[in-house]
């Protein structure tokens, strides 16, 4: 049987156009992404479990499983949370719901959204399109895998770190991280509470605001969460005339940053340039230099008091023992996989009494110096653009020994998170073959400043977003 849809080149903006005329309904758009995962998920991993019927109207959507799914099975890829069904949606799988979407499944994500591979995952890591042998990036690298495979016309993920920006780059897709307080948290797995923001992952820009425009705004069961300041603006601009894009000057000396990714950075720059924007440096001394030691204290300080909450009792397995204590021991030892164990203990340590204000103390306050330097470059440049990974995609297992490899991935993504900006990653060419992200970071609430960027260049550059190996195939 033909196809009905070429779900690899299918935008979700293109589907809703298809389901607004009528001709495909939701069943046979969510038949033909079950299909596909049907051919490739085997090999991908990138969803956890599918959802086997349309409920919408509208077009499917995949959400990583840190986002609780009322009777759909939820473990934010840890053992600790198996067999655990949510009762309620969270807040913007709810939103979702309303606009019609379709849940097609859960992804996959390091546990607890604690890495950058998905190599932490308990149900064993996804795999890159663009080539199986090496990771998809992470936290979120099941949605990335799943919207560059056809898998999924867009997805949500959840940004701590890095975690949507990150592997938004690594598979060619566009992710987006937004300001933090417009979209609501309420039913998602806690990780850092000062850093996690959800967002979309798509093909386009164009896509990607359109479901921020979803998600987005204010909700009285998330107390951080705002109105936008002004409604989601779909971009069209083809021109960026008088946008001051700054590059920090730091980015020069990161030896961290390969010459591939650089070379494509450089050329997006030049793209820019073309098409009228002014490119200038600009400075984040502090950032490059304390924002990984800084996030490193903060996040696991408080992923240590969030994740106290998995104590046998309230969610999930539980491992019988003698006492109470002895219970909760054996089960958080037998639940959490290594990773989350050694945030706990970092976390932990860094919020004792005696090191509170040489630890967590201090980081909150380069946190503040990282805040300011970023509101002074957003000063006298309106966007900043740097590289969003250091690295294009590298092989399964090249990492995963090494937590402060790993760490680094994400010395890119972590200063504009703790300053609680905007980010945007559009992917700027190839380098060895697999996609680079350029990452533009914007002033809060900027998110319609990054779309215009975004969707001007993301036109110039042309990238096809099609991994090379699939680029034969029908569906
Ligand atoms: N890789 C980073 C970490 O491990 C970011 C993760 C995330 O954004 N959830 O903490």
């Amino acid at each position: 049987m033909a196809p009905v849809v070429d779900t690899l080149r299918l935008t979700a903006e293109d589907a809703l156009g298809l389901v607004e005329r009528r001709e495909v309904s939701p069943a046979e758009l969510h038949g033909a992404y079950l299909e596909a995962i049907g051919e490739r998920n085997d090999e991908l991993h990138a969803y956890l479990r599918t959802v086997e019927t349309a409920e919408g109207a509208s077009i499917p959507i995949a959400l990583k499983d840190v986002i609780s799914t009322k009777g759909v099975e939820t473990t934010a890829g840890s053992k600790i949370l198996e067999g655990y069904v949510p009762v309620f949606d969270a807040t913007v799988a709810a939103r979702c719901k309303a606009a019609g979407l379709t849940l097609l499944g859960k992804t996959n994500t390091d546990e607890f959204a604690m890495g950058s591979s998905t190599e932490n995952s308990a149900w064993g890591p996804s795999r890159n399109p663009w080539d199986p042998a090496l990771v998809p990036g992470g936290s979120g690298g099941g949605n990335a895998a799943a919207v560059s495979a056809g898998l999924a016309p867009w997805g949500l993920g959840s940004d701590t770190g890095g975690s949507i920006k990150q592997p938004s780059a690594l598979c060619g897709n566009v992710g987006l991280r937004p300001t933090y307080g417009t979209v609501s948290r309420f039913g998602v797995v806690a990780f850092a509470s000062s850093l996690d923001q959800i967002g979309p992952v798509a093909k386009t820009v164009r896509d990607v605001a359109l479901l921020y425009s979803i998600i987005a705004g204010r909700d009285p069961y998330d107390s951080t969460t705002v109105e936008l300041p002004e409604p989601v603006q779909l971009p069209d601009a083809e021109r960026l005339d008088g946008l001051r894009i700054g590059v920090p000057t730091q980015i020069e000396s990161l030896e961290a940053i390969e010459p591939g990714v650089r070379a494509a950075f450089e050329q997006a720059l030049e793209l820019a340039r073309e098409l009228g924007a002014e490119v200038g440096d600009c400075d984040l001394p502090i950032s490059y230099r304390y924002g990984m030691p800084c996030y490193y204290l903060i996040a696991p300080a408080e992923a240590s008091s969030n994740l106290a909450r998995y104590d046998g009792v309230r969610f999930g397995p539980r491992t019988e023992a003698a006492t109470y204590r002895e219970m909760v021991e054996r089960t958080r030892d037998e639940g959490f996989g290594a990773e989350p164990k050694r945030r706990i203990m970092l976390g932990t340590y860094a919020l004792s009494a005696g090191y509170y204000d040489a630890f967590y103390g201090q980081a909150q306050k380069v946190r503040t110096l990282l805040i300011r330097e970023h509101r002074e470059a957003l000063a006298t440049v309106d966007v900043i653009a740097t590289p969003t990974s250091p690295t294009v995609a590298f092989p399964i297992g090249d990492k995963a020994a090494d937590p402060l490899a790993m760490y680094a991935c994400d010395l890119l993504t972590i200063p504009s998170n703790l300053a609680g900006l905007p980010g945007l990653s559009i992917p700027c060419g190839l380098s060895d073959e697999l996609p680079v992200g350029l990452q533009l970071l914007g002033p809060q609430f900027g998110e319609n400043l990054l779309f215009r960027a975004g969707h001007a260049l993301e036109r110039a550059i042309g990238f096809d977003t099609v991994p090379t190996r699939f680029r034969g195939a029908r569906t």
